[in-house]
């Protein structure tokens, strides 16, 4: 399994030396606008502790950031009128992953309304 990468984007995030849009942060999750958004409302949630994907994570890392993810998926969904919310995960860049910090998208839909590329 490759290692973790703590110089990735989402890691320089989490240290504040890069800027975000935070929308939720507690003591083991943060959550941040996409900066290339697939759809109004995108948003990314992600773990403080580093793992690279979902592959490698804790299981207690994910019982903590999984409720959020609901948390602002109810949310967004209610900010944005959406009729749904997708969530997607990509592990390795096989699957289309380019940041190594585990990171779940939060994207509201809209019917009819394809995402952008
Ligand atoms: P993909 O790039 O194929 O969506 P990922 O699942 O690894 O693969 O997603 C990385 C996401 O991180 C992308 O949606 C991208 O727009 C977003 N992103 C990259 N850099 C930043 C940044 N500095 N702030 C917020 N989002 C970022």
């Amino acid at each position: 399994m490759t290692a973790y990468d703590p110089n990735n984007i989402f890691a320089k995030i989490l240290a504040g030396t890069i800027p975000s849009v935070k929308l939720y942060e507690d003591e083991d999750t943060l959550a941040f606008m996409d900066v290339m958004p697939q759809a109004p409302g995108h948003l990314l949630v992600i773990p403080k502790q580093g793992s690279r994907n979902l592959l490698d994570a804790d299981p207690a890392v994910l019982a903590k950031l999984m409720p959020v993810v609901q948390k602002l998926a109810n949310a967004a969904k209610e900010a944005f009128e959406a009729d749904g919310i997708y969530i997607a995960q990509f592990n390795e860049p096989s699957a289309g992953q380019t940041v190594f910090h585990l990171h779940f998208h939060v994207i509201p839909r809209h019917e009819g309304v394809p995402l952008k590329p």
